[in-house]
């Protein structure tokens, strides 16, 4: 294929609250199956793309300083890839900016993965269907297709299976965001450890979720909201379950740890109850930062605005 060298291409990409994050047993190749219900919210990265002589890949904003520079960075990685796909001996520069917190539980590295992919995807005008993207995108990893997609979605397999889910209206979610990552192996790890020997039954949607989406009943959300990394992450870092009280003490409907930590999701009633939980947990100093947000939202996609938010 032939590529056209053109001005820089900027995709918008969401980051991912997990409603319902059911893990299955650990397997023989040391994964674990899982059931989860994706939730896109518009607290976003930025990725640009611009022709450039060599790779290279730049991040700014939040937690900047620790995404790495090199052939690591997922957002590299995925264009190079998509790069090979196209037979191209053409280089780019990608600029990432950054508000999904880094290491946060929220799919940051995979969301600027698949915004690089689209941003590539637009700015050699490659022809890829959807349905090539998203195999790209499973391939470059179980979060990226998701990224992709957005909206609300049950993820199975390692998440990389979605199914999108009916939704009624739109969510408020207030974000305890905690500037010291926490691993994500390390939480599985810690997961198995709780667990012991006790029997682990295979993963699967709750149905009361389901209802509760399709009517878009916030109260009966807030009392389904499940994650099984919770006491994990809880575990490795105790001011989690602090500050998930502060918020429900606050007036938050439901509070969730997001994936694996240590960010903490709040789902508030309304917009003005979202905005008064921030003020109240900003205050509290429980946490580094605080950011509301709304959800769902669609994935990764070409803009033209690139202002944040
Ligand atoms: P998940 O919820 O998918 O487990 P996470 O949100 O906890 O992920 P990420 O922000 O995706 O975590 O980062 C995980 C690791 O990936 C970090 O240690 C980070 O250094 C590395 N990484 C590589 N590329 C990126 C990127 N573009 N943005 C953020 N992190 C990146």
């Amino acid at each position: 294929m032939e590529v056209t060298s053109a001005t820089p291409v900027t995709a918008r990409v969401p980051a991912k609250v997990n409603l319902e994050l059911r893990i299955g047993p650990l397997e023989d190749d040391g994964y674990h199956s899982l059931s989860t219900v994706f939730h896109a919210v518009d607290l976003v990265d930025h990725v640009t793309v611009r022709p450039a002589d060599k790779w290279s890949v730049t991040t700014t904003g939040m937690g900047a300083g620790t995404v790495p520079d090199d052939e690591t960075n997922l957002a590299l990685r995925a264009a190079q890839f998509i790069a090979r796909r196209v037979g191209t001996d053409e280089a780019l520069a990608v600029e990432v900016a950054k508000n999904i917190p880094v290491a946060g539980g929220m799919a940051g590295g995979s969301a600027d993965a698949a915004a690089a992919l689209v941003a590539v995807d637009a700015l050699w005008e490659t022809g890829f269907s959807p349905l090539e993207l998203q195999d790209m995108a499973a391939e470059l990893g179980s979060d990226v297709p998701f990224a992709l997609e957005g909206g609300t979605a049950i993820g199975s397999g390692r998440g990389e299976h979605l199914v999108p889910v009916l939704s009624r209206g739109s969510f408020e979610w207030v974000f305890a965001l905690h500037h010291e990552g926490l691993s994500t192996p390390a939480v599985y790890a810690e997961c198995d450890r709780l667990r012991g020997t006790d029997p682990v039954p295979e993963p699967e949607p709750n149905a009361a979720l389901m209802a509760a989406l399709r009517a878009g009943d916030v109260d009966a959300l807030a009392g389904n909201l499940h994650n099984d990394l919770q006491d994990a992450a809880c575990s490795l870092m105790p001011r989690l379950t602090d500050t998930m009280n502060l918020g429900l003490n606050n007036g938050a409907l439901g509070a969730i740890v997001s994936g694996s930590g240590p960010t903490v999701a709040f789902l508030c009633a309304d917009h003005n109850a979202a905005l008064d939980l921030m003020v109240g947990l900003t205050a509290s100093t429980i946490c580094d930062e605080v950011v509301t947000a709304t959800g769902p939202v669609h994935g990764a996609h070409v803009v033209h605005d690139v202002r944040p938010r």
